[in-house]
Order: structure tokens, then sequence, then C-alpha cells
């Protein structure tokens, strides 16, 4: 089965990626045989006051090679992201959830396991309120990306992080995006962990989601496409399929 396109990348515009390489990046796709690539830097306002988009280069004949933004709570940042989108058009627009709000400071998903005496799940459930939140907002996002973004950042020792314990807060999220045409996206956090994994694709399913999409999130070339071969295995087990055009998204 040919792997799908990579619809979640970070360049050098990225402000987290310093080893970020668009070009580089470009030539790893085409080197594992992804048919398109989009490059979706990060537009975040909560903790870093800094956002780029990016722009294909003609070089790669045989790469689809999409413009794209990755926006950090956009219903917190309304008219920023409506600058941002303004800027030109983008092929593909990502919602995003690092931060919660926490005792009136912004604290980022990666930073709970360093915050002392942190309610673990309380602080995930404030993540996933925000989420719905934030597909309720209306904001003009089409991708919702890393639906539990916290779970890759679990705490030791902790009860192992569980789907199931979050289920009536994930299922709300996932029937607000099904109602607004979103499509889900399958990050897979360049290879070591699939957000989300496979319960929730088959909520996705179960609630009339039409569309899946996959990103590496990689921040450095070498990640373009990592994991793919699980997810795609995981996303086929869900029930959505390939479309016939390689570069598409894959729906039921
Ligand atoms: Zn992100
Ligand atoms: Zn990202």
């Amino acid at each position: 089965m040919p792997l799908p396109p990579d619809l979640h990348v970070h360049t050098e515009w990225s402000w987290d990626a310093p080893n970020g390489h668009m070009e580089r990046s470009c030539e790893r796709a085409l080197e594992i045989g992804l048919p398109a690539i989009a490059f979706t830097e990060h537009a975040d306002w909560a903790l870093v006051h800094e956002g780029q988009h990016a722009v294909g280069r003609a070089r790669f004949r045989n790469l689809r090679i999409l413009t794209g933004v990755e926006l950090g709570e956009p219903h917190w940042f309304p008219k920023e992201s409506a600058a941002v989108l303004a800027g030109g058009r983008l092929d593909r627009v990502h919602g995003s959830i690092h931060c919660i709000r926490l005792d009136g400071e912004f604290l980022d998903a990666s930073q709970f396991r360093q915050r002392e005496g942190l309610d673990f799940p309380a602080a995930v459930r404030s993540y996933l309120r925000e989420s719905l939140a934030m597909v309720d907002s209306g904001q003009p996002f089409e991708t919702l990306a890393h639906l539990d973004y916290p779970k890759r950042y679990w705490v030791d020792g902790a009860a192992p992080y569980s789907e199931a314990d979050y289920e009536e807060e994930i299922r709300a999220i996932l029937a607000s995006c099904a109602r607004t045409s979103r499509v889900l996206e399958v990050n897979t956090t360049r290879g070591h962990t699939l957000c989300p994994d496979i319960a929730v694709v088959r909520w996705w399913y179960e609630a009339g989601g039409k569309a899946v999409q996959y990103g590496s999130d990689a921040h450095q070339p070498d990640k373009v496409g990592e994991g793919f071969a699980a997810a795609t295995k995981m996303v086929e087990a869900a029930g959505f399929k390939p479309a016939a055009d390689p570069t598409a998204l894959w729906r039921r």
C-alpha cells in the first residue's frame, strides 16, 4: 500500500524547529515515497508570539507540496488567526490545543509533568474541554490536530493513559468535529506515539466522521512520514480507506 501524504510537517520557519529544513524534508518525502507533503508551521500566540507559513518550491516535480498552518488555540486569538489566514490561500489549516489555562497562566501540556502537585487527569480534562471549545468556536480550521496531545508527555509512574477514562469528553469533541465537517488527524508524533490511537479513530467512525489525514509532526527532515506504516494499518482497521488519488484524504 502506498503511503499517504504527510500533512503536518514543521521546518526552520517554526519557532520550535531549529533543525527543520524545508528542502531536505521534500527530499526525504520523495526518498520514502510520499505522494505529497504539507508544511504547517506554528502560528502560536499563547506562549510565543510568532507565526509563519511556508510556500512550496518548484524543484520537486514528483511531490505535491502543499501550504498550511497549525493554528495554536485559535479560539483565544481570533483576530490573530484571521490575520494569518488573510495572508494567502493555504491548502491545510490545522487547529491545535497545546496549552490550558491554569492559575491565570498558560501551561503547555508538554510541561504538565514538570508541574509539581498537578492533578494530571484534571489537567487532561481541561485540555479536552479546551479542544471542544476550539471546535465549537467556529474558527475556520479544517483539521483537528493531535487530539490527545497530553498523552505524549505522560508522567512516569502514573497509571497509563487510557482513552476509556476520557471517553465522554473525547466523543463530545468527535461529535462536534463530525457536525462541522472537520477532518481528524492521526498524528504519529515522529514515529513514537499515535495521537489518537485506534479506540478514538473507531469512535470517529461511529460519530460519522468523514475523513482522516496523517501527520508526522516532524520538526526535522529525517522524521517526515515516520510511523505511517503502523498508522495506516490502524486507520484501515477502524474503517477508513485510502482514496484512488494517493494525495487525497482517507475516507470511510
Ligand atoms: Zn501541535
Ligand atoms: Zn505541529
